[in-house]
């Protein structure tokens, strides 16, 4: 068994190592890291929860000079909260050696960020697009950056920020070593590293067996209105210390929270309306364990590293495999067991054998404590083909659940003004009544740019991470389009699409006036 010590690392970061408690290295951790001490080019294949900040973050301290004040390293991260959470593990990292980790990320004053990397920085970690205003501004000067780390660089890709990583990295030196962590290769991320990486060595974990394989996972069925109850419910009888209920959208997140609060619960919420002040309160609070239940969204939980989850419930089945996947990671943390429980609908409850299918799994129905240890083993297979059944019986009409979702080329595209004309499906709400509002929203392209419906589709869900149900219509007309999307969800299409790149055209989108 391989150990810190034979990695090669320095006295000073094994101590602090020994002093959080790492015993041995977790697998990526023992092939990236002699790669990386090596002077070498790393591709790693791995997600949250594997140990991978650590894989980049050691060898990286143990590359600076403390004596020299330029910048010699950074870290590119897609999102504020995976900036912030790298540079906290790099300063425990740290904690022996005379180095200045510094954070820059959007939606914090630029003036404190810059006055911190006049006071010096050996390490910059930051978003992409905060780290390319501080180079427009002067004040942060990449040449002598010869460690450079892309930090799960498939969402990267996802949120838009390719093209400024690229640019990024033309500004580091050319004799960098340079570190990509991605939890998927899409090929841009493959191209991104044939271009800019020399001769890297790959080293792939399996995220999948190594998640799913150390959480008990079942399911609740439940009809839409009793949801919260059951949630009350299963709390009291679960007891977790530390729970994330994930909901499918913000407006969900907030009232749920305020829902359990007044029950009388420890709970906070964590989604994309808050302010950025206030989600990292949020963020330290729970990691501190000051509170014991988050609620959160997919995009605001995007790779954050949550310790000692000891549960995580799925209120609104999420709507994939892979989010399926992405969730439960946060419990059952390297080795530890964690517990996982999804609530389905009568009429979702096909969702859980299609998890099934394509995580290879079994989620058996949730059971009281007391009932699991009359039945266990539980006897998954009968289960799983009882529930088969009953889906194949359960028709949308008579379960009083939303019908399934329509095949988009079979919906006609009515005028979006009219409050009856969206598509039947609407964004999950939790107490029963329908959301009514709706923004539209105006696209400058058209069918003469080659733009269809699907390509739209396509860019809200996978470029500005709009959840499928918050898009209500999408009208591509000859010169321009419209696209009506869930209130909350208008002003984010606007940032991160706006001003972007659809099949080779720019594309404006903007509020439409009406
Ligand atoms: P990461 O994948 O970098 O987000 O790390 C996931 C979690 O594992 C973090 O809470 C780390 O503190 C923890 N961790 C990383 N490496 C080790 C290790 N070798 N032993 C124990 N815990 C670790």
């Amino acid at each position: 068994m391989t150990t810190f010590k034979d990695l090669g690392l320095s006295p000073d970061i094994q101590q602090a190592l020994d002093e959080l408690g790492y015993e041995d290295p977790t697998p990526i951790q023992e092939q990236a890291i002699p790669e990386l001490l090596a002077g070498h080019d790393v591709i790693g294949q791995a997600q949250t929860g594997t140990g991978k900040t650590a894989a980049f973050g050691l060898p990286l301290l143990q590359y600076l000079d403390p004596a020299n004040q330029e910048v010699q390293a950074i870290v590119m991260t897609p999102t504020r909260e995976l900036c912030i959470q790298v540079t906290q593990a790099l300063r425990t990292y740290a904690e022996h050696l005379d180095i200045e980790i510094v954070a820059v990320f959007g939606g914090a004053p630029i003036r404190s960020q810059q006055s911190q990397l006049r006071s010096g920085a050996h390490v910059v970690v930051a978003t992409v697009g905060r780290m390319m205003d501080l180079m427009s501004r002067r004040s942060l000067v990449l040449t002598s950056a010869r460690y450079v780390v892309l930090d799960e660089a498939d969402e990267m890709l996802d949120l838009g920020f390719i093209d400024d990583v690229e640019k990024i990295l033309r500004m580091c030196p050319s004799g960098r070593q340079t570190a990509l962590f991605s939890a998927t290769m899409p090929p841009p991320i493959q191209k991104l590293a044939e271009g800019y990486m020399y001769e890297p060595t790959t080293i792939s974990i399996t995220p999948k067996a190594l998640t799913v394989d150390a959480i008990a996972q079942a399911f609740v069925e439940v009809p839409a209105n009793e949801k919260t109850a059951r949630l009350v419910e299963l709390l009291k009888t679960e007891e977790p210390e530390q729970a994330i209920i994930f909901t499918r959208t913000k407006i969900g997140a907030s009232k749920l929270e305020k829902t359990l609060k007044d029950k009388g619960l420890d709970v906070k919420a964590l989604h994309g309306d808050l302010s950025q002040g206030v989600r990292d309160g949020v963020m330290i609070a729970f990691k501190d364990h000051r509170v014991r239940l988050l609620v959160a969204t997919d995009i605001a939980a995007r790779g954050l590293d949550i310790e000692h989850v000891t549960h995580v419930i799925n209120f609104d089945v999420p709507n994939s495999s892979e989010t399926y996947v992405h969730r439960i990671g946060r419990t059952g943390r390297v080795g530890r067991t964690g517990r996982a429980i999804t609530f389905v609908t009568p009429a979702q409850r096909d969702e859980i054998t299609r998890i099934e299918r394509d995580v290879k799994t079994t989620i058996g129905e949730w059971e009281a404590p007391e009932e699991r240890l009359e039945h266990a083993p539980p006897p998954r297979r009968r289960e799983r083909s009882e529930r088969r059944e009953k889906v194949e019986q359960a028709t949308p009409a008579s379960s009083g659940a939303p019908p399934p979702e329509p095949d988009t080329n079979g919906v006609p595209s009515p005028a979006p003004s009219q409050p009856d004309s969206r598509p039947a499906i609407e964004p999950e709400d939790h107490d029963g009544e329908p959301a009514r509002d709706s923004v539209k929203l105006f696209v400058n392209r058209g069918e003469r740019s080659g733009i269809d419906e699907d390509d739209l589709r396509w860019a809200l869900r996978e470029g500005a991470v709009l959840p499928e149900e918050s898009i209500y219509d999408v009208r591509v007309l000859h010169r321009f389009s419209f696209v009506e999307v869930a209130p909350d969800q208008a002003e984010r299409a606007v940032e991160f699409l706006d001003g972007t790149k659809l099949k080779g055209k720019e594309i404006r989108l903007e509020i439409a006036k009406s």
